[in-house]
């Protein structure tokens, strides 16, 4: 379900657009967050937060860019984002 709420240019915070990077992360992140969409109410916290703007307002993750800094992860309060381990998606 979209983030109808959401406005279609991103907010001036520290979070961009998804896409705003351009050089991927260099294949050094060791976990990985995971969305239970299950948990998830489409508050928008995580895509608002990211640093790198690698969750889209649709929720999509863009693994090319993540960083697995784990903020998603910590601003979600319905705890339906956990961070995995990389390895066990190699
Ligand atoms: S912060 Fe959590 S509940 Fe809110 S949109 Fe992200 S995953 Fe869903
Ligand atoms: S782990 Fe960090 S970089 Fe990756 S999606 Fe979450 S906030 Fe963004």
């Amino acid at each position: 379900m979209p983030l109808k709420s959401l406005p279609n240019k991103a907010p001036e915070l520290t979070a961009f657009e998804g896409g705003y990077l351009v050089s991927p992360n260099g294949g050094w992140r060791s976990v990985r967050p995971v969305i239970n969409m299950n948990l998830c109410v489409h508050c928008g916290q995580c895509y608002l937060y990211c640093p790198d703007g690698t969750i889209s307002p649709e929720l999509c993750l863009d693994y090319n860019f993540c960083k697995g800094c784990g903020i998603c992860a910590k601003m979600c309060k319905r705890g339906a984002i956990t961070m995995q381990k990389e390895a066990d998606y190699a």
